[in-house]
Order: structure tokens, then C-alpha cells, then sequence
């Protein structure tokens, strides 16, 4: 229904009615989930592209719903950001990581660093470094293990914030920036930020083979990230070509459909190398 003239009534956008009743719906079912755990991690590797061996691996969660099926989390973390059941998911998300880091060290694999992603919700939390440092205690992980991978809006937003991010460094947990190079926080001020690691956005690596500008960013963040003391990764690489002109750029380090996409762990597990192989 169109608008006429001024205050017309907008209540019949069929659009924005479906939304809400789909929201509503998502979020209670979303707050069901958690009691139910109806949750599961599936691990993607992260590989030295030069060697082609895992260095690591990505948590990545999914929400499988008995009726509705699995529901993407570009679909339902921006719900569950907005009415903080991210605070409970995002602690099962970590214990889970943290559970899987230890039963691959005690069966023998080589250990290696596990990636949770944190939203910025979580770590507004006045007690989140207590809730991290007891989650690893309890899992019994030491914190070498551990990685976060947080957008910049979360290094952007407030002081606090990355005070925050600096305590949880102090820990020894390794802080990356995710999807790095979509937001404002880049090239000038990167060494003030509490981070230890850069990781490039899929966007510049989609068209790095194609596009002269990709490449030059790419190029500038691998620069950037060298004189700062910095790693970095690149995400969504889904060719050898894409591989390989990382590897011309100084870029060692990606994670994408090329090498393996997320999959459960008893199936991640085939890629992980064993401590005496
Ligand atoms: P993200 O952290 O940037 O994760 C990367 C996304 O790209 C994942 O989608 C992954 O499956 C996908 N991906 C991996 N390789 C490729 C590739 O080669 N090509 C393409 N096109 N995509 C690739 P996923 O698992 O659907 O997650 C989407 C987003 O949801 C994540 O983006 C992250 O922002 C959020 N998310 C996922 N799991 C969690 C979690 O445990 N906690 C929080 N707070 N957010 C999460
Ligand atoms: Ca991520
Ligand atoms: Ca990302
Ligand atoms: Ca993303």
C-alpha cells in the first residue's frame, strides 16, 4: 500500500508486517534453541597456502531447528545481538570451542589455535574477560589455543571497549579483525588498535585475480600488517588462482572453500595433523 500524501498510514506494507512476525517467531524460537541446545559448531580450516598445511581452524555456529531446518547466522546473530540471547549462545559457543580444542589435544592431534568469533554485544559485557578466563579454566584450555575474531566495530565504537580487548590479550588469548577493510578504523590508526591479527575481507579476495584495485589493497594491508607486527589472513579464497596470487602479495595465510568449508568436527578432524606424523 502506497503512501498518500503526508502521514499516511503505513501499517499494510506487507513487507514490513511478514518481517515482524518472522522476527518475533526467530526470537522465540531462537530463546528455545538455547534452552534445548539446538546448537552445533562446525570447524573451517585456516591453511598455510604456501605449504597447503592447517594452521588452525574457525568456530562457526548453526542453529538446527527441528522444524524450521538450519537457519543461517547472518539470519538469526543479528537477532540474537539485538536482544542480548547472544550472551548465553556466545558462552555455550565458546565452552563448545573450547571442549573440542581440548579433546583434539588429548587424542594426539598437533594443537593449534581455535577461532570463536565474539560480537561486540559480548564484549560490552562488564564481566566478560572474568566469563573468558573461567570458561577456559573450566575447560581446562590454555589460552595459546584460543582465538577471537572481532569485527572492527567492536575496536571503533568506545575506549572501554578496547580496554576490554587489551585485558583479554593480557590473558594471552590472540585478538584478530575480522572482515578487515570494510570499516573505518584502517591504515591510520591500526597500531593503536589491541589486535593481533588482520584478517582481509572476502570482498578484496573474491576479484583479487581480475581487479588491479583488490590486489592493491590487499597489497597495502600486507604492508600495513608486516611494519605493525601483525598477521595476516586472507578469508574466502575459493580458487588456486586466488592462492596464488596471495602468495605473490605476501599473504601466507587463508581460509576458504578452496582448501575445505566448515564442517563438523569428526569430519574437520581428517585435515588435522597427528603430534607424532
Ligand atoms: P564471518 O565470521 O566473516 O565468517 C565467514 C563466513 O564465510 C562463514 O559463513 C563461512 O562459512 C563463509 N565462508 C567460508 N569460506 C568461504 C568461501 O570461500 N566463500 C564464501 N563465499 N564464503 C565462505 P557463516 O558460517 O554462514 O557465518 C556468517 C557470519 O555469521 C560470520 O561471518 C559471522 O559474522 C557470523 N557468525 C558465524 N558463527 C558465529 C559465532 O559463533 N558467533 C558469532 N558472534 N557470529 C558468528
Ligand atoms: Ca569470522
Ligand atoms: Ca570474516
Ligand atoms: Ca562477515
Amino acid at each position: 500500500v502506497k503512501e498518500h500524501g503526508g502521514g499516511g498510514v503505513k501499517m499494510y506494507e506487507p513487507g514490513t508486517a511478514t518481517k515482524t512476525l518472522e522476527r518475533i517467531l526467530l526470537e522465540n524460537e531462537l530463546r528455545k534453541s538455547v534452552q534445548m541446545g539446538h546448537f552445533t559448531l562446525e570447524y573451517q580450516p585456516k591453511m598455510n597456502l604456501y605449504h597447503g598445511e592447517l594452521s588452525g581452524v574457525e568456530a562457526l555456529v548453526r542453529w538446527n531447528h527441528p522444524d524450521l531446518g538450519r537457519i543461517p547466522p547472518d539470519k538469526f546473530i543479528p537477532i540474537a545481538e539485538e536482544t542480548k540471547i547472544i550472551l548465553p549462545l556466545g558462552e555455550w559457543i565458546l565452552r563448545e570451542a573450547c571442549k573440542q580444542a581440548y579433546n583434539w589435544q588429548q587424542r594426539g592431534y598437533k594443537p593449534f589455535r581455535i577461532a570463536v568469533n565474539m560480537s561486540a554485544v559480548q564484549l560490552d559485557e562488564p564481566t566478560i574477560v572474568e566469563t573468558i578466563q573461567r570458561i577456559l579454566t573450566e575447560e581446562k584450555v590454555s589460552p595459546e589455543f584460543i582465538e577471537l575474531e572481532l569485527t572492527e566495530t567492536s575496536f571503533a565504537d568506545r575506549v572501554e571497549m578496547r580496554h576490554t580487548i587489551q585485558r583479554i590479550r593480557d590473558i594471552g588469548i590472540q585478538v584478530a579483525i575480522d572482515d578487515f577493510g570494510t570499516g573505518y578504523s584502517t591504515f591510520s590508526y591500526i597500531k593503536e588498535l589491541p589486535a593481533d591479527i588482520l584478517k582481509i575481507d572476502m570482498s578484496f579476495i573474491r576479484d583479487i585475480d581480475v581487479n588491479e584495485n583488490s590486489r592493491a589493497i590487499v597489497k597495502a594491508i600486507v604492508t600495513l600488517a608486516a611494519t605493525a607486527g601483525l598477521e595476516v589472513i586472507a578469508e574466502g579464497v575459493e580458487t588456486e588462482k586466488q592462492a596464488n596470487v596471495l602468495i605473490e602479495l605476501g599473504c601466507l595465510e587463508g581460509q576458504g572453500y578452496f582448501y575445505s568449508k566448515p564442517l563438523p568436527a569428526e569430519e574437520c578432524e581428517f585435515m588435522i595433523p597427528k603430534i607424532d606424523e
